[in-house]
């Protein structure tokens, strides 16, 4: 079955973290394709400092020319909060009998309880979790009891069911987050070797993340 990997972030930028993460997972789960889908307003955290033109601009700079790598910025035209939920009824619709694996790093896993509709999730898509440096499988509560009934370590489970397993899968642990990167950026450091060259001239161009110079009073 054509398997699909769908991948949401804020990407707010995206970095080697990400595409090293989408890479080894396309390979080792044989997907088809890869779609970065850049999120409009995120549910669950702060508004992205970056703006949606800006964030798309780097996913298309990071991804372009790697095979399998598509882009969908269609969380981006929606109005109001990106559910991922809504964003695979889409793609269900789309691809009736595509196998859709939604890639979320753990700590976006370990909020799954959370996320809008999450049970339906389940229904509409396979989650891969990508193991990330210093977030451990949850064994207990609501989200251990999930990964008893749902986990799975095979991959061809993920290739003949169209959703509804789990699969953990530890990929190159790189330590780099958005956050940090914003913050190395605002005080004055330099991005280069933690994502494409490309998406370091597009943060430079617009200055997204350089703060913005103090106003002097008196
Ligand atoms: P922030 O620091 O702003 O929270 P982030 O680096 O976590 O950002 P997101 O755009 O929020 O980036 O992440 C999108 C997805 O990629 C999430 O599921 C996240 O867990 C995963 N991810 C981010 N960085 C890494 C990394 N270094 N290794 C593996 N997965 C990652």
């Amino acid at each position: 079955m054509y398997a699909i990997g769908v991948f949401g972030g804020t990407f707010d930028p995206i970095h080697y973290g990400h595409l090293r993460t989408a890479f080894e997972l396309r390979s080792r789960l044989r997907l088809g394709e890869v779609r970065f889908l850049p999120c409009g307003l995120p549910p669950h955290r702060e508004a992205p400092v970056a703006d949606a033109e800006q964030r798309l601009a780097m996913v298309q700079m990071a991804t372009a020319g790697q095979p399998g790598f598509i882009v969908d910025d269609r969380e981006l035209r929606r109005d109001g909060p990106s559910y991922s939920v809504d964003t695979l009824l889409d793609l269900r619709a789309e691809h009736p009998s595509a196998s859709l694996c939604l890639i979320v790093g753990m700590d976006a896993f370990l909020g799954l309880p959370k996320w809008y509709q999450w049970r339906q999730v389940l229904e509409l898509a396979h989650i891969v979790v990508a193991h990330r440096p210093g977030w451990r499988a949850p064994d207990m509560g609501p989200l251990g009891e999930l990964l008893i009934d749902r986990g799975t370590g095979t991959v061809s489970d993920l290739h003949e069911a169209r959703a509804g397993s789990i699969y953990i899968h530890a990929v190159t642990q790189l330590e780099i987050s958005s956050t940090a990167v914003r913050e190395l950026i605002s005080s004055g450091g330099d991005p280069r070797f933690l994502m494409p060259d490309g998406v370091r001239d597009v943060i430079e161009k617009s200055g997204c993340y350089t703060r913005p110079k103090e106003t002097l009073t008196n």
